[in-house]
């Protein structure tokens, strides 16, 4: 039989659609990101440069990273910072961090230098400390380069009336029209922008965007962000966690989970092994506390419940340890963009005794999800006698967990 016209047709326009994403593919501009994150911040205080300060609860840092997240991503940090780098980037992927300089133009020199072997078409250069920009911002950067600038920079007006302090005490008004703030991601051709890096080195300027002017690349200016404020001073970080609590959404989900007694000689109870005369019946380590703390994570996120994702008919299941349950519950929502803020758990039996284990308890919580013990809290309660758990059948738990995402 021979190939129907319409299958020839599909065949040739799925031949067209190859060509035409080969064709994109080849045009597609490769972008890198460079965040400079050299600074040591003092005016912040607090024994920190001030990137890897928390602005609510997350390193600055790892703020600014997760903003440009799916692009290869170099940052340069100051000498003698390399574990604050590590404890702020921890699990995301990242190259290892370029040394900065004396000054910020030379922490930038030696990021575009480590950035070289890449050979990007273009680089957006981006201050540590502005962690609020938004996709938008840099893709209007990105957009003005493909377009053919040399060079974008975010430029919003001035709103207050400036004053410039002479040197007799008196002052000066300074004319607003054509004035201009500058801020980062900025935007260069990366071969112009590491020469210009290169042959003005010996050049002291106060930012990249100097840098291109010296070298006399052409400039294009698009439209900055009032939100993609500098976080230098203590204002700001207040400034900041306001702009970020209005971006944010708090939820919180419960769970409760119940297990039979059996025979045996221990139980697991929120990741901790506890010597019993009973063991608890259950398709895996049958730990109540971890299932319904599990559950109460899922259910934060509408995320379905642990039988959803981890069902009891599944062999590999079976025994299984129950970290493995709550981690997944906890990357879920990560995946999300969100963080677990806070979780509780209430252990409802007459045995074992759960006090002496309580601290033990949080400490696994704490570490299986990544947060400070602080937030993480285990509690004990019996029903007087009462009920399934009172006469000793087996033991129950419930949970709550609070988790924020971006509204
Ligand atoms: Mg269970």
């Amino acid at each position: 039989m021979s190939a129907s016209p319409f299958r020839e047709l599909c065949f040739g326009a799925s031949h067209l659609l190859d060509r035409a994403e080969s064709f994109l593919r080849h045009f597609m501009s490769k972008i890198a990101i460079l965040i400079v994150s050299g600074g040591k911040g003092e005016r912040l205080g607090g024994g920190k440069p001030k990137q890897y300060r928390l602005l609510a609860g997350e390193p600055i840092l790892r703020r600014t990273v997760r903003a440009f997240a799916g692009w290869p991503i170099q940052v340069v940090i100051g000498a003698g910072h390399e574990a604050d780098y590590a404890a702020a980037t921890a699990g995301l992927a990242l190259p290892p961090p370029a040394l900065g300089g004396a000054t910020r133009q030379e922490s930038v020199k030696n990021g575009l230098e480590a950035l070289a072997a890449d050979s990007p078409d273009f680089v957006l250069i981006h201050d540590a400390a502005r962690p609020l920009l938004t996709p938008a911002l840099s893709a209007r950067v990105i957009a003005a380069l493909e377009a053919g600038a040399d060079a974008a920079i975010p430029l919003l007006p001035v709103a207050d009336t400036l004053r410039r302090e002479n040197a007799d005490g008196t002052w000066t008004a300074v004319l607003r029209d054509h004035t201009y703030r500058a801020q980062t991601p900025q935007g260069f051709r990366f071969t112009a922008i590491l020469k210009a890096h290169r042959d003005f080195a010996a050049h002291d300027v106060t930012d990249d965007m100097a840098l291109a002017e010296r070298a006399g690349l052409k400039i294009v200016r698009v439209p900055g962000e009032e939100t993609n404020m500098k976080i230098t001073a203590q204002d700001d970080m207040h400034h900041a966690e306001r702009l970020l609590a209005g971006a944010t959404e708090y939820r919180t989900g419960t769970g409760l989970d119940a297990h039979r007694f059996k025979d045996g000689d221990h139980v697991w109870l929120c990741g901790v092994k506890i010597p019993h005369d009973h063991g608890l019946e259950g398709h895996s380590d049958a730990d109540a506390g971890l299932h319904a703390l599990t559950d109460a994570i899922l259910g934060a996120i509408g995320a379905g419940d642990i039988g959803q994702h981890f069902p009891p008919t599944d062999e590999r299941w079976r025994g299984a340890s129950s970290d493995k349950f709550l981690a997944h519950a906890a990357s879920l929502v990560a995946d999300a963009g969100g963080a677990i803020v806070h979780c509780d758990v209430t252990l409802i039996c007459e045995r074992p005794k759960i006090g002496p284990h309580r601290e033990a308890m949080r400490a696994r919580i704490a570490e299986i999800l990544g947060l400070d013990i602080g937030r993480v809290s285990v509690k004990a309660t019996t029903t007087e006698g009462m009920g399934f758990t009172g006469r000793r059948e087996g033991l129950a738990a419930q949970a709550a967990a609070t988790v924020r995402m971006p509204a």
